[in-house]
């Protein structure tokens, strides 16, 4: 998959985008209100399964900037059956007034085990009565053919988010941080996906090393054309003990200020149609591992400069789409 920034197990949706902001671009929050008519809360779960790009399939290193032992929360949570992960999640959200629930795959690669032992987890998750949805993240080469009956069976019971790791359009970024799989995969998965009654969001990141603004705002205009309905924008992060540290270290690597990346942001909303939903327009990771940039820690911040040079330069999401 391509998050491995945010592990952070479970939580509400992101609620801080002020009004303001869910004017001028599409929240992930807006949208849930829309479609359940009240608070939603995602409940991370992590059942255990491996990532080709980690065991070996298509690479042992992983992703330069993914740090699969990053979030020790999830890592002791392989341990625990996911129906009890789900059941403690609901009982958290409970505790806080929530009272419907998406369940999320989100450490490593979700899709990427034996279609009978997915098909068993999935409706696990699926069936129990709070929860609304299922939100599985993975990689655009684990979506073959032989997984999307299962992917139609589970969104007959539930709704269903496919969250695809693309973070960027062109072969020589994907290659140069690793990803192990092309841009033509990701196509492929995405043409597949669109015969099925799922919402598909794609993962990017803003600030890859080698891509410049141009480079950036192709990805915007080639997703803008293709069957997707959701996306994940965030910065690239430099986490302890990754790859990534190593380039930042020896100064191959500059990571991307506050002020370049809401200038970039606003730039990329501006060629995403209007009626894709964002779910995500920064990152987090916990301060401990993060090495650069460190204004992600500030969420709050990241939303209100956001906001403030969106209003400056009466920028919305979807004004440059052709
Ligand atoms: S695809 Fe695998 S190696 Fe890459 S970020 Fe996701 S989990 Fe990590």
């Amino acid at each position: 998959m391509g998050e491995r920034v945010s592990r952070r197990a479970g939580g509400a949706i992101d609620s801080r985008c002020s009004v303001e902001d869910q004017k001028r671009y599409y929240s992930f929050a807006r949208f849930l209100l829309q479609r359940y008519g009240e608070r939603v809360s995602k409940i991370s779960v992590d059942a255990g399964w491996t990532c080709p790009n980690r065991d070996g399939r298509c690479g042992v290193e992983g992703c330069l900037f993914c740090r699969v032992d990053s979030f020790s929360r999830m890592e002791s949570l392989q341990q625990i059956p996911v129906a009890q992960q789900v059941e403690s999640g609901v009982q958290r959200g409970r505790q806080k007034g929530v009272n419907k629930f998406i369940v999320y795959f989100q450490a490593s690669t979700n899709t990427y085990a034996p279609v009978t032992a997915l098909r068993s987890v999935f409706l696990q998750a699926a069936s129990f009565p709070d929860v609304v949805g299922v939100s599985i993240a993975t990689r655009p080469d684990c979506l073959g053919e032989e997984l999307m009956p299962l992917l139609t069976e589970l969104a007959e019971r539930v709704d269903v988010w496919i969250e695809v790791g693309l973070q960027s359009v062109h072969d020589r970024t994907l290659q140069l941080v690793r990803r192990g799989h092309t841009y033509a995969d990701f196509e492929q998965a995405v043409q597949r996906l669109s015969h099925l009654p799922v919402r598909v969001c794609v993962h990017l990141m803003l600030g890859l090393p080698g891509e410049d603004h141009a480079m950036m705002m192709e990805t915007a205009e080639r997703l803008a054309q293709l069957p997707v309905h959701e996306l994940k924008l965030h910065p690239m992060l430099v986490l302890k003990d990754t790859a990534a540290e190593r380039l930042y270290r020896q100064s191959a690597y500059r990571a991307l200020e506050l002020d370049e990346y809401v200038e970039l942001l606003i730039d990329f909303l501006q060629r995403t149609p209007a009626d894709r939903v964002l779910q995500r327009v920064t990152a987090e990771a916990p301060a401990e591992l993060l090495i650069a940039p460190l204004w992600p820690l500030h969420k709050a911040r990241v939303h209100s400069a956001l906001q403030r040079e969106m209003e400056r330069r009466n920028a919305r999401q979807g004004r440059l789409c052709v």
